[in-house]
C-alpha cells in the first residue's frame, strides 16, 4: 500500500523469535520511515517498540558498504573479487597446513533460513568441519538437547495463539515483557479476559510478577530444586496424572526415587522462597485444568542448563499438561531466526532438520546430495572457539553476522583467542566489534533487505521480502558464502532463495510441504511432510512422542549450585539479561535514535538494603567486579532484584557484562552459565 507517498512491503521484524508481521515503509529516498502490525498471526497486528521504530538502523550511512582487507593492521577497500580471492586463499591455505578442524565457522540467528543452510553446507562440504555453529548455543542449546531427550524434538509444543486457551499460564526465567513483548501482551490479556491464573517464578521482581497470582522469586541458578520441590508436592498430594504417565512415558520411578530428597524445608532453603508459595504454585500448575509452561535464559543460560529443561518437561509430564489445547512447554526462542538457523544445521552436531552427523545413514544421504565426502565428528561449539584458539587448535573463524567479541562469556579471554587467530574473516552490515579484529570484512545485505524465509518461535515458517532497495555494492549472506566456496574449488551456485529453499526441502522431511508458493498465501509451521499438510500447530497431540514407542523421557534430575557461589571477597550473585530497548551487542539499536535515547548506558540493578549497607546512591559510578574482570557503571537502585542479587544488562560493549560473566558449560549443550557468578560492588 502507500500512505504519504510511503511505499509499503509486508515482511517479518528481525529483532525476535516472536516474528511479528510488519508493514515497513520506505520515502523516495528509499530509506525506512514508518511500521505498522499487520493483523495476522502470530502478533494480530501488534508490534512492541523494537519492531516499531528499531528499523532505523537499516538507513544508516554507517553501513559496510564495500570489502575491507586488512593490511599492516589497517583495513583498506578491496574490490569482491581481491576479497574473495584472498579469503579463499588463505581458507585453503590453512585446511592445508593445520586440518579442517582448525577452522570454525559461524552461521546467525539474524540471517535467513537460506544464509544458514549455505554456511553449514559450506562448513561441512567445502571445509570438511563440523565446526559450524551460531549464537543458539548461547540461548536454547539447553532446549534443543534437554526437550530433545525427553520429548523427542526440541522445539516449543504450542502456537503463541494457544496462549488463550491456558487456564494457568506458567513463566519461569522469563523477562517476557522485554524479551517477548508481544507474547507478554497475549499473556497478560489471557488474564484479564479470561481471569486465567498467571505463575511467574525469576529471581527479579519482573513487569510480569505484578501480574501474577503466584510471585516466587528464587536465587539465580536454583531451578531444579524449585522445580523438584513442586513437582514433590503434586505427587504428595495425588495431582499427577496416572493414565499419561502409564501410557505415554518412561521414568517416572527414576524421577519419584530423586524426589524423596526434595522436601520443602530443604527447597525453601535452597530457594530463599516461602514453602507455602511453593506450595500453591504447584498445585495450581498441577490442577489446571490446562496449563502452559514458558521459559527462556533463566532456565536455559547455567552450566544445568539441560537439567533445568529436562526438570520443565518432567513438570508437564507427570501432571499430563502437555499435547493438548492449551497445554505444552513453550521456550521462546531469542532472535528472529534463532529457531530456523537450528533447524538447517547450523549446530555441530546436526545437518538440516536434527538428522545426526553421527548417524552414517544420514551422513551417506548427505554425501551423495551434495556430492563429497563429510566429516563423522561433532564439531566445536562456539563456546569453545576462544579457548581453542588460544590453545593454538583453532586457527581461523569465518564469521556469517554475529559479534562473539561482545557476546561470548568472559568476553576478556575469548578476544585474546581471536586475536592469535591466523585469519578471520568477517560478514557483517556494521564494522562490529568482532569485524573491526577481522582481516577480511565482507558488506551484507541487512534482514529488511532480503528475500528468505525466518522461522519464528513457534516453528512458523514466514517470507520476508525486502523494504528498501539495498546498496548496489552489498550481497545476501549466501551469496558471499557461495562465491567463496566456488573460489575454494568447490562450486555453489543458486540463482535465488527459493532454490536454496528447494533444495532445504528435498533434504529435510520436515520441511517438504512448505513451499515458497503456499508460503505466499499463508506460513507455515513445521513438521509439515507434504504438500497438502496444514502444518503442525501443536508437537506430540495426544501423547504421541517422536521417541521409541512413542513414549517420552521422565528423567530424575538433582539439583547442583551454581558453579560459583558468593563468598567474603565476591559476596553478591550477578546474574545478566536483555532489555526492552535494546538487541544484543547493540549494533542495531544503538543506531535507532528512539530506541537509544531511552537507555544510553548500562547500570547495575542493585537492591535497596543492598545499596544502603554499601551506602551506595542511585546513579553513583560503581565498579562491578568479578574473577574474570571489572566494568564501570552506574548504579540503579531498584526493587527489582533480590537482596543479595544485582542485575546487569548484556548490550553495552563499552561497559561489558560479558566481561564478567564465567564460562562455565553445560557439559552438553556447551552453553556458558550467564545467569550467576559472584561478583563484589564497589562505590568508586
Ligand atoms: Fe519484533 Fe519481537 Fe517486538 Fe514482535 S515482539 S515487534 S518480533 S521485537
Amino acid at each position: 500500500g502507500k500512505i504519504f507517498n510511503f511505499e509499503s512491503t509486508d515482511t517479518i521484524c528481525a529483532y525476535c523469535g516472536v516474528g511479528c508481521n510488519v508493514e515497513l515503509y520506505k520515502d523516495k529516498n528509499n530509506n525506512l520511515v514508518m511500521a505498522r502490525g499487520i493483523d495476522k498471526e502470530p502478533n494480530n497486528g501488534r508490534l512492541c517498540v523494537k519492531g516499531r521504530y528499531g528499523y532505523e538502523y537499516v538507513n544508516s550511512n554507517e553501513r559496510l558498504t564495500t570489502p575491507l582487507i586488512k593490511e599492516n593492521g589497517v583495513f583498506r577497500e578491496a574490490t569482491w573479487e581481491e576479497a574473495i580471492d584472498y579469503t579463499a586463499k588463505r581458507l585453503l591455505e590453512i585446511k592445508e597446513k593445520y586440518g579442517p578442524d582448525a577452522i570454525g565457522v559461524l552461521g546467525s540467528a539474524r540471517c535467513t533460513n537460506e544464509d544458514n543452510y549455505i554456511v553449514q553446507k559450506f562448513a561441512r562440504a567445502v571445509i570438511g568441519t563440523n565446526n559450524i555453529d551460531h549464537c543458539a548455543r548461547l540461548c536454547h542449546a539447553s532446549t534443543v538437547a534437554g526437550l530433545g531427550k525427553a520429548l523427542g524434538a526440541g522445539a516449543a509444543t504450542n502456537p503463541i495463539d494457544d496462549i488463550k486457551n491456558a487456564d494457568v499460564m506458567f513463566v519461569i526465567g522469563s523477562n517476557t515483557t522485554e524479551t517477548h513483548p508481544v507474547i507478554a501482551q497475549f499473556i497478560k490479556e489471557n488474564k484479564k479476559k479470561r481471569g486465567a491464573k498467571l505463575i511467574v517464578c525469576d529471581p527479579r521482581n519482573i513487569d510480569l510478577a505484578q501480574y501474577a497470582d503466584i510471585f516466587i522469586q528464587h536465587y539465580p541458578g536454583t531451578d531444579v530444586a524449585l522445580l523438584n520441590g513442586m513437582m514433590k508436592v503434586i505427587v504428595d498430594n495425588g495431582l499427577i496424572d496416572k493414565e499419561f504417565i502409564e501410557n505415554h512415558t518412561e521414568g517416572f520411578e527414576d524421577l519419584l526415587k530423586v524426589l524423596k530428597n526434595y522436601d520443602l524445608d530443604k527447597v525453601s532453603k535452597i530457594t530463599g522462597v516461602d514453602k507455602k508459595l511453593i506450595e500453591s504454585a504447584a498445585i495450581t500448575y498441577a490442577k489446571g485444568p490446562n496449563s502452559m509452561i514458558f521459559y527462556t535464559m533463566g532456565i536455559t543460560q547455567h552450566h544445568v542448563g539441560v537439567d533445568n529443561v529436562l526438570s520443565i518437561a518432567n513438570l508437564a509430564l507427570i501432571t499430563g499438561h502437555i499435547g493438548k489445547v492449551g497445554n505444552g512447554i513453550d521456550p521462546l526462542r531469542g532472535q528472529a531466526n534463532v529457531q530456523g538457523a537450528c533447524d538447517v544445521g547450523a549446530l555441530p552436531d546436526v545437518y538440516t532438520g536434527y538428522q545426526k552427523v553421527t548417524d552414517e545413514t544420514v551422513r551417506k544421504k548427505f554425501e551423495e546430495f551434495w556430492k563429497v565426502k563429510l566429516p563423522d565428528k561433532v564439531g566445536y561449539a562456539v563456546s569453545q572457539f576462544g579457548d581453542l584458539a588460544l590453545d593454538g587448535k583453532l586457527k581461523a573463524v569465518y564469521a556469517m553476522g554475529e559479534n562473539p567479541l561482545v557476546t561470548e562469556a568472559d568476553v576478556r579471554h575469548v578476544k585474546e583467542g581471536f586475536e592469535k587467530l591466523e585469519f578471520l574473516a568477517v560478514q557483517d552490515i556494521f564494522l562490529s566489534e568482532t569485524a573491526q579484529i577481522a582481516d577480511v570484512v565482507f558488506p551484507a545485505k541487512a534482514a529488511y533487505e532480503k528475500f528468505g524465509t525466518f522461522t519464528n518461535t513457534e516453528r512458523r515458517v514466514q517470507l520476508l521480502k525486502p523494504a528498501r532497495t539495498p546498496h548496489p555494492n552489498v550481497k545476501d549472506d549466501w551469496e558471499i558464502v557461495c562465491e567463496v566456496a566456488t573460489k575454494m574449488g568447490y562450486p555453489m551456485h543458486y540463482k535465488d532463495a527459493e532454490e536454496i529453499w528447494e533444495e532445504i526441502r528435498e533434504v529435510t522431511p520436515s520441511f517438504k510441504g512448505i513451499t515458497y508458493k503456499r508460503l505466499k498465501e499463508n506460513s507455515l509451521q513445521w513438521p509439515c511432510p507434504d504438500i497438502t499438510h496444514p502444518g503442525t500447530k501443536i508437537l506430540h497431540y495426544g501423547g504421541n512422542f517422536k521417541r521409541p514407542n512413542s513414549k517420552a523421557l521422565i528423567t530424575g534430575v538433582e539439583f547442583e549450585p551454581p558453579v560459583e557461589i558468593p563468598d567474603n571477597e565476591y559476596p553478591f550473585v550477578l546474574t545478566t539479561g536483555r532489555i526492552l530497548f535494546h538487541y544484543h551487542s547493540r549494533n542495531e539499536t544503538r543506531r535507532v535514535k528512539v530506541l537509544e535515547s531511552f537507555v544510553p548506558e548500562n547500570f547495575v540493578e542493585i537492591n535497596p538494603e543492598d545499596a544502603e549497607a554499601l551506602n551506595i546512591k542511585d546513579g553513583d559510578n560503581v565498579k562491578v567486579k568479578t574473577r574474570r574482570g571489572e566494568i564501570v557503571v552506574k548504579a540503579k537502585i531498584s526493587q527489582k532484584p533480590k537482596k543479595g542479587v544485582v542485575f546487569v544488562s548484556f548490550h553495552f560493549s563499552e561497559a561489558n557484562a560479558n566481561i564478567l560473566t564465567i564460562n562455565a558449560l553445560d557439559p552438553v549443550a556447551r552453553i556458558p552459565e550467564y545467569k550467576a557468578c559472584a561478583c563484589a560492588i564497589e562505590k568508586i
